[in-house]
């Protein structure tokens, strides 16, 4: 693991929030902004593969900054079920996510908005659920089965195995 470069790694949490609301601005006012939600989707994988480990969560995820900054206030503050907590619930959101933005894509038969628009419902769905998991429970509480953070997981879990990183 790079842990030099790790530990001068500045957390943008406390502000990063702001690329998510000016993200569903720009697409509010044009479609084909929503094309830049990719960034949010990659940049996981981009922390995985150059640091080994979840970068992203920690120190830069604007969905993770929104949710722990605005939901203090409105939070229930309940523990996750359990049942939540099993890989078994953390992988079926993963596969539902896939599937549904493998079948969605896959209508957009490659139209530039068609994708752009895919890719915008896909990001306000999970800021949705997030918002839903943050008031039931604790503000961050979607983190805690987040297909974005199982599936850095297992692409890290891929990248060992097949020896691309140690
Ligand atoms: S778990 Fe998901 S929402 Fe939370 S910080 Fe990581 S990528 Fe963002």
């Amino acid at each position: 693991m790079n842990r030099v470069s790790l530990l001068k790694l500045k957390s943008i949490q406390n502000w990063s929030w702001i690329f998510l609301v000016t993200y569903f601005t720009l697409a509010k006012f044009n479609i084909y902004f929503g094309i830049l939600g990719l960034v949010c989707m990659l940049m996981p994988l981009y922390f995985v593969i150059k640091y080994r480990s979840k970068v992203h969560c920690s120190h830069v995820c604007p969905r993770g900054s929104f949710l722990g900054k605005f939901l203090k206030r409105f939070t229930l503050h309940n523990n996750l079920p359990g049942w939540m907590r099993t890989s078994f619930f953390k992988d079926l959101l993963l596969t539902m996510m896939i599937f549904s933005f493998s079948i969605s894509l896959y209508k957009a038969r490659g139209s530039y908005i068609d994708i752009s628009a895919v890719i915008v419902t896909m990001m306000f769905r999970s800021l949705i659920l997030g918002i839903i998991f943050g008031i039931f429970f604790k503000p961050r509480a979607w983190c805690q089965v987040c297909p974005m953070s199982t599936g850095s997981d297992k692409f890290k879990l891929a990248l060992l195995k097949l020896k691309i990183i140690k």
